[in-house]
């Protein structure tokens, strides 16, 4: 037998799915996109089952919507198992009474079983059952009680009738069409041909016609409208007649809410919590580790250097080995300690829950800005890298919305720009680095803030979204769970350091040990690097104040990889000449011995918002789905972190020679940010009508 699962996200799925193939399961792609795909067989029995993306409604508005309802129409499964959040019945009910249109057995699971007691819910699953005319059975994918019963049902024969959801003015419209269409499924394409779908446009006749026009005066409204209405109705009867809340019992997590919800202190807490982050990792084990990695390195050359001189290698094949490949790789290593906190700390804040308090608490602000809290997952993952929060877009339902947001993730700090914040910042800012790190992170924020409401106002004006805010109650991370997280993180970050960067820093090293004529062991001021970075180093002069071709030819590499523009400066600085062995980048004799704070800060900018790695615009491509797109967008961001980094040196320059004050300028950015405000609340958004789900605050 084939068996389907389908519910809403976050509903258990997988967990089930886990349990009852004993994790077996297949993985793979849906044909033609990269969304997950996990086939496997039940333990002890035949039946294959199939764990769908999470949605609310037939309807698909967003393409996981889509691959769930092909799934269910094309593959013709034997059973659907609908999983229920029982906690959240309301909500969840939706998605099953589409389900008990179809022809298709459905079997309701109330998962979450373990939750009801702690939470004073009771529900009555044998009135539940006749209401729906399904089968129900109360279960805990997690606590693993009641499936074994599930399972036996999936063989039984449907002894149940469907009960009607709608009034009997459309029921008795939808037999008299059933009985044109007789097909599979008539009862779920009739309604979909009184809703006027447009996926059913091919099945409409002047019948149908007829009785739709018939029906649509009788109501005086929209027949969409009526369906979805009725629908809310059904849910809410059923809802009152099989459930039982017990009022007033608070759980932990409601207390916690209290705190990290509140109105007033919630955004400070979120800022104290992202600045200890920055201050943990970048900070304190930033200082803690990076002189010590870099000593060790150090040694390593030497010791390499020597053994290869020893074994009779030529001056140049040991230069490569130490000053190109251990220079440029190390230089991204040194960052790994303070990875494992950042992702360490980031893990923990999703696994606890609160990252979804910080959806929510965003949402409302994002709302007004063309997004919704769900645009906030992809920037959440993008704090990783920026390739799966570009994927993780696709769970937006709304186009305009996800492409907008596909365009902002890379503005968001992700763990290979650690490196070159951590260095400039250690470096120029040294007792305040974490500070300076935390300060970046805010002003992405920021900037995403101010793009997203100017793009939504003239790019991207047909945003709206449904969002449906859940909230996870509060958990203890599991150890195992975040070990793994981390550990998979920080892998992938040293196979990069193994692979790309080690490839870049021999191309690197070639470049800077030859002149054009092909000479080798030129003064670097003469290399082939060099001269390509003197004829362009004019582009970052106004964000420098010099023209300083090391550091361009390094912002030019982070396209490569953002670890690169790190690894670049460690080999250029390694070679230049008249440099102590083992000294810092930044010291007398090197290309970067010229950067100021100001200059430093504005690198940093420059590097944060400038065009992404070639793994992110690639992902950025498939997301908008033209390559003329994707290169507007390429230049969009790159065109914000040029005039961003200009305006910081500008400005921060003067503050630092004392010709500007600092009060000044913040009195003047805040004037320049209401205005900007001011007028842009002034352009209207277009509008697209939220259909999908009654639940959020602009269905209310
Ligand atoms: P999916 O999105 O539907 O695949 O949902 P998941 O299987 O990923 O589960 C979402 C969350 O709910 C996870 O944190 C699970 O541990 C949790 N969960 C799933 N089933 C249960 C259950 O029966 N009881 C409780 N308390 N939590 C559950
Ligand atoms: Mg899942």
């Amino acid at each position: 037998m084939k068996v389907g699962l389908v519910g809403n996200q976050n509903s258990g799925k997988t967990t089930l799915f886990n349990y009852l193939t004993g994790m077996n399961a297949k993985i793979g792609n849906w044909p033609g996109v990269t969304i997950e795909k996990k086939v496997g067989k039940i333990k002890g029995t035949e039946h294959e089952i199939t764990d769908l993306p999470g949605i609310y409604s037939l309807s698909p508005y967003s393409i996981e919507e889509e691959i769930s309802r092909k799934y269910v129409f094309d593959e013709n499964p034997d059973v659907i198992i609908n999983i229920v959040d029982a906690t959240a019945l309301e909500r969840s009910l939706y998605l099953t009474t589409q389900l008990m249109e179809l022809d298709t057995k459905v079997i309701v699971a109330l998962n979450m079983a373990d939750l009801l007691e702690k939470k004073g819910i009771e529900i009555d699953e044998k009135k539940l059952e006749k209401l729906l005319g399904t089968k129900v059975f109360k279960i805990s994918a997690l606590k693993e009680t009641g499936i074994d019963e599930l399972v036996k049902e999936i063989d039984k024969k449907e002894d149940l009738k469907r009960e009607k959801v709608f009034d009997s003015k459309i029921e008795d419209a939808v037999s008299k069409m059933q009985n044109t269409i007789k097909d599979k499924h008539s009862k779920f394409t009739s309604i979909k041909l009184l809703e006027m779908d447009q996926r059913f446009s091919s099945r409409n006749t002047k019948e149908f016609d007829d009785i739709r026009n018939n029906l649509e005066k009788e109501y005086d409204t929209d027949l969409e409208e009526v369906i979805a209405t009725e629908r809310y109705s059904f849910i809410e009867k059923t809802k009152k007649e099989v459930c039982k809340e017990k009022k007033g019992i608070v759980t932990l997590s409601d207390k916690l809410d209290k705190i990290f919800l509140n109105k007033w202190i919630a955004f400070p807490i979120f800022v104290v919590v992202m600045f200890l982050v920055y201050y943990l990792s970048v900070g304190v084990v930033g200082s803690a580790t990076v002189d010590w990695v870099a000593d060790h390195m150090d040694a390593l050359g030497e010791s390499v250097g020597g053994a290869l001189e020893g074994a009779g290698a030529s001056e140049w094949v040991t230069s490569l080995v130490v000053d190109g490949i251990i220079a440029g790789v190390g230089a991204v290593l040194g960052f790994v300690p303070q990875l494992i906190i950042l992702f360490l700390c980031i893990s923990l804040l999703e696994t606890t829950g609160y990252m979804s308090r910080i959806a929510l608490l965003f949402d409302k602000l994002f709302r007004k800005l063309g997004m919704s809290g769900k645009s906030l997952i992809p920037f959440i993952v993008g704090s990783g890298c920026s390739v799966p929060g570009i994927m993780g877009t696709r769970i937006i339902e709304n186009q305009d919305e996800r492409e907008m947001t596909s365009i902002l993730v890379p503005f968001i700090p992700c763990s290979a720009k650690l490196p070159i914040i951590s260095l400039f910042a250690g470096y120029f800012f040294a007792d305040n680095s974490g500070l300076a790190s935390a300060s970046l992170y805010f002003f992405a924020i920021i900037v995403i803030i101010i793009s997203a409401f100017i793009l939504s106002r003239t790019k991207f004006k047909h945003v709206s979204s449904s969002y449906i805010s859940e909230l996870p109650e509060y958990k203890v991370p599991s150890a195992k769970y975040v070990a793994k997280d981390v550990f998979d993180k920080v892998m992938a970050f040293i196979k990069r350091a193994g692979s790309i960067i080690l490839i870049c820093s021999i191309v690197i090293w070639f470049l800077l040990s030859f002149s054009f004529s092909m000479e080798y062991g030129v003064d670097i001021e003469d290399s082939i690097l060099a001269s390509i970075g003197k004829s362009i180093s004019w582009i970052f002069y106004p964000m420098l104040g010099q023209n300083n071709w090391g550091a361009t030819v390094s912002a030019i590499q982070g396209l490569v990889a953002k670890e690169q523009v790190v690894s670049s400066m460690a080999v250029i600085s390694g070679l230049a000449e008249d440099v102590e062995e083992g000294s810092e980048i930044f010291a007398a004799g090197t290309p970067f011995a010229g950067i100021t704070a100001a200059s430093a800060y504005a690198f940093m900018v420059f590097n944060l918002f400038s065009a992404p790695c070639f793994g992110a615009i690639g992902a950025m491509q498939r997301e908008l789905g033209s390559t003329k797109r994707m290169l507007k967008a390429v230049l969009f961001q790159t065109g914000c972190a040029w005039i961003l980094a200009t305006i910081v040196y500008q400005v921060g320059s003067r503050i630092e020679n004392g010709t500007l004050n600092i009060v000044n300028v913040l009195v003047i950015a805040v004037i320049l940010i209401a205005v900007i405000a001011i007028i842009m609340s002034k352009i209207k958004r277009g509008k697209e009508g939220c259909k999908s789900c009654p639940y959020c605050d602009s269905c209310k």
